[in-house]
């Protein structure tokens, strides 16, 4: 008879036909009498040989499909007693995860899909409920997480982006282009919580952020000594902001064909100046000659967007006192966000002029933002976040191969600390000095995230898992018969 089986140390003693399981349960369950064919030969607390046969129990297990359908093992489970120390042991099964009461096997099939396929439908499909498949989730990000321990950031980010329905926090490495990580939330109690557990702190050297009051204070009492960089785009999108809220003001006392024109045309106004067109220039022109006001609130636009053309510091700071002193008293309700970031957060603010973020970063935080919504429905944060952080393509894109000179001290034992995925390949010794080449994991690589959810690798999957008579390549039932 050939072993429909194939797990290692268990015989096939009965195949029963699927039938209907417990109404709880639902669906049909193929249900498979197993027994081990390994035999204990020694005590595993004394190791004495003398043993005997102490009864029999079954026990059941989820196993990996079989021809598709949900199957349970039904392992004839010997106890043994050791007749020197009286010790009582069942027959050993290495192939089971006896914490989640399934197959090792299974515990694969079902983490190979978690990523793609909801909870509940895997359950379904494999016969478990939901909450079990969430255990065996859970068991795999702690694992992941384990394995893969980003190092801290020195450029740490963090953002905005609205996943579900709902702003999330997202972190990032901006030297790296990495995500570092995501977060449910953004209010306060939830930062502080997971600030309290942030490794190294002390490594962050820059904090960069939108202007969102809670990131400040995050920076405050978990770094420091950080240097806070007030994000540019955000600021800038103030200028642009200003702009949109004057022409709302405006348009009231228009009429609907007006009105509709200037919507249309309102890109021409939110354009930086000096990008535009001729055809451009020429709208813009007979906006400024019809709308007196709309001019004037263009000019207080793009005389903010000039603060970023100053070069340094100095200049910048100069050109903001300029920028405020600017803007006529009537186009000061249209700018008041700009005009109290300028009043509050200036020193972050100015600290762009020393600590610019690169145009690369940028576009990648900005890309990932948009193209995020691609993002299925069907799927928790913990999934998500899961399959940002440990996309296998974006991870190795997100690792860099560094080389570090490293001053020898006597005592040095060569440990590199934790906190990365280190190994040493080379080393050598030149003047007391160390030289070490270490593989250092920062994160999800950004612009490869993107390219893959822009091809639509994270969106919704049909509800229901395919399962086809031979089952997944990590499920050895496909030869059966
Ligand atoms: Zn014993």
């Amino acid at each position: 008879m050939v072993d429909a089986l194939d797990l290692p140390g268990l015989r096939v003693i009965q195949i029963h036909p699927a039938t209907l399981a417990s109404a709880s349960e639902g669906g049909r369950v193929r249900r498979v009498e197993v027994e081990p064919t390994f035999i204990p030969t020694a005590c595993p607390k004394c190791q004495s040989t003398r043993l005997y046969r102490h009864g029999l129990r079954r026990q059941s297990y989820a196993d990996a499909p079989h021809f598709g359908e949900p199957t349970v093992l039904e392992v004839h489970r010997r106890r043994w007693r050791c007749r020197d120390c009286k010790t009582l042991f069942p027959d050993p099964l290495p192939e089971m995860d006896e914490n989640r009461r399934a197959t090792g096997r299974l515990i694969r099939f079902v983490q190979s899909r978690t990523l793609e396929h909801t909870f509940a439908s895997i359950g379904r499909d494999v016969g478990i409920s939901d909450v079990s498949v969430r255990h065996i989730f859970d068991d795999m990000v702690r694992d992941l997480e384990r394995r893969y321990r980003f190092a801290t950031p020195r450029w740490l980010g963090i953002d905005e982006v609205k996943i579900i329905g709902k702003y999330r926090c997202i972190l990032t490495n901006v030297e790296k282009n990495t995500v570092y990580d995501l977060l449910d939330s953004r209010v306060m109690a939830d930062l502080r919580t997971y600030f309290r557990q942030f490794p190294n702190r002390k490594d962050v050297e820059l904090f960069s952020t939108d202007l969102w009051n809670n990131y400040a204070t995050v920076a405050k009492e978990f770094f420091p000594d950080a240097i806070v960089v007030a994000d540019r785009f955000h600021i800038q999108r103030m200028g642009t902001n200003g702009m949109e809220a004057a022409r709302k003001a405006i348009r009231k006392g228009l009429t609907r064909k007006v009105r509709l024109q200037l919507k249309d045309e309102r890109h021409v106004m939110l354009k930086h100046g000096s990008r535009l067109n001729d055809r451009g220039r020429e709208i813009l022109g007979a906006i400024h000659r019809d709308f007196p006001s709309l001019a004037l609130a263009w000019r207080c636009k793009e005389r903010f967007f000039a603060i970023w053309e100053q070069t340094d510091r100095q200049s910048a700071s100069e050109a903001m006192d300029a920028w405020i002193a600017s803007v006529p008293p009537e186009m000061a309700v249209f700018f008041k966000e700009a005009l109290s970031a300028l009043a509050t957060r200036r020193n972050h603010i100015l600290n762009y002029f020393d600590h610019r973020i690169t145009n690369a970063y940028t576009e990648s935080i900005n890309r990932l933002a948009k193209s995020i919504n691609r993002m299925g429905r069907g799927y928790s944060l913990e999934v998500i976040r899961a399959k940002m952080l440990y996309d296998t393509n974006a991870l190795k894109k997100g690792t860099m191969v560094e080389r570090v000179a490293t001053p020898v001290l006597d005592d040095d034992a060569g440990g590199l600390g934790v906190g990365y995925m280190t190994y040493t390949t080379a080393r050598s010794v030149r003047s007391r000095v160390r030289y070490d080449t270490r593989l250092v994991c920062y994160g999800a690589h950004i612009p490869t995230l993107c390219d893959k959810l822009e091809a639509g690798a994270f969106e919704d999957q049909p509800a229901g898992i395919q399962l086809p008579n031979t089952c997944s390549s990590n499920c050895a039932l496909q030869n059966g018969n």
